[in-house]
């Protein structure tokens, strides 16, 4: 094929992308630490001013002053890198303490951080789920892309290789049924997420390790979108729902709740430190700089100990919600602090991002196929505790005016089709 033949195939794939409606396009923003959600809009046309709708920094620690002073203080005393792999003089006594902070977050012997939230989900399914012969991994069909990257890694097809059985989201009667199914003395595990980030919903965790108890199952729980939120000191959902004890291993990140960077693992000793000695993608890259473990480390413990965070962040999302129906606008009544606007197509849902952005100053990114399946484009809004009542009442408005309002392309195929 040759470098011709293969940049001949990225053109074609990236028009058919073009054409659905789904190419990404990158809004170059710059965050501004102190006024935040504000952030300034480094080129394009419109307003400079923009109010971010769709950050994952859920309690805005990320800009939290003492988590800031943390990782300037790291930066200055350790240097800007890690130097190496953990093994190989990448290990700072911050890195140790986050991690045991980390443990003692989801009631556990021990913790293991990674380079990603990506990286924890997608090394430590591969390595558990290639450990032995013969493994069976029960899968939720909306588990995120790192899980299935983990689980597909391990289930290869060769002789031996583990085998991944897909069951429909949160549904317990068919993963009862599927593990029920399966033979009795095989290596199983369950994996599962307990916030579902693109449609807010989330999972009866309880539930689901009773039925791992009863078929020999070990549980996976990815924490990710719940870390830092749920539970009196942020330890996710497991912990509000006081089934921590039952969860096998719990996943996070520290990208999100916590607002600053890495993913980490906390189970046993035994699997943490068999994680340790065996995940490629814990051994083999330099690990995470002492100054974002640092920050990390302040607002974990900020935000174990502080609960008003938690109360201020569901407050937000209610007032965001009470505001949205009054103005009729629809949003999917999720369980969680994540409120989707569902839109329905690539192109409408594109281009009501678009014109928040350009005329009214508002950032809020459209979620598009391989994201959620095709229909069921939406809006994604993550309102936390620096939002103010003034910007939902634009939010609100902008949003009223323009869910209103069919595309133009969309009015031209009504206007054919009619
Ligand atoms: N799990 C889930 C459910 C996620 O949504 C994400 C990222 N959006 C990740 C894992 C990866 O986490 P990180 O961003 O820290 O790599």
């Amino acid at each position: 094929m040759g470098t011709t033949g293969f940049e001949q195939h990225c053109r074609r794939t990236l028009a058919d992308i073009q054409a659905q409606g789904r190419y990404r396009r990158f809004t170059a923003l710059a965050r501004d630490g102190v006024r935040y959600p504000h952030y300034d809009r480094a080129s394009g046309s419109g307003p400079r001013d923009i109010v971010v709708w769709s950050s994952n920094d859920y309690l805005g620690m990320g800009v939290d002053p003492d988590v800031v002073e943390a990782g300037i203080a790291a930066l200055r005393d350790h240097g800007a890198g890690a130097g190496g792999t953990r093994n190989i003089a990448g290990t700072s006594p911050l890195h140790d303490a986050l991690e045991a902070e980390l443990a003692a977050l989801h009631g556990k012997e021990a913790a293991l951080l990674f380079v990603s939230g990506y990286v924890s989900n997608q090394a430590s399914l591969q390595t558990i789920l290639t450990s032995m012969p013969g493994w069976i991994c029960f899968s939720d069909e909306k588990n995120h892309a790192s899980m299935i990257a983990g689980i597909k890694g391990a289930a290869n097809g060769r002789p031996g290789a583990a085998r991944c059985v897909i069951f429909a989201h949160n549904d317990l009667a068919d993963l009862e049924a599927k593990l029920a199914a399966a033979p009795a003395d095989a290596p199983k595990m369950i994996a599962f997420e307990s916030v579902y980030s693109m449609d807010g919903d989330i999972a009866d965790i309880g539930a689901i390790c009773r039925l791992a108890k009863r078929y020999g199952a070990i549980t996976y729980l990815d924490e990710v979108h719940a870390v830092g939120l749920y539970g009196a000191t942020g330890g996710g959902v497991s912990e509000r729902d006081g089934v921590a004890g039952e969860v096998d291993l719990i996943e996070g990140t520290l990208a999100k709740g916590f607002g600053c960077h890495g993913g980490y693992v906390a189970a046993s000793a035994a699997i943490i430190d068999f994680l340790r000695s065996t995940a490629s993608g814990f051994i083999f890259t330099t690990s995470l700089p002492p100054a974002v473990v640092a920050a990390a480390l302040a607002s974990v413990r900020a935000v174990r100990a502080q609960n008003h965070r938690r109360e201020h962040l569901f407050e937000r999302v209610a007032a965001l919600r009470a505001r949205l129906d009054a103005a009729g606008v629809p949003h999917l009544p999720t369980p969680s602090h994540i409120v989707p606007i569902p839109v329905g197509d690539a192109e409408r849902v594109a281009e009501i991002s678009r014109r928040l952005l350009d005329e009214f100053g508002i950032y809020a990114t459209p979620i598009n196929y391989p994201t959620v399946p095709r229909g069921q484009e939406r809006l994604r809004l993550t309102p936390g505790p620096r939002h103010s009542d003034a910007m939902m009442d634009a939010l609100v408005a902008a949003l009223s005016e323009l869910m209103a309002e069919a595309s133009p392309a969309r009015r031209q195929r009504d206007d054919v089709e009619a």
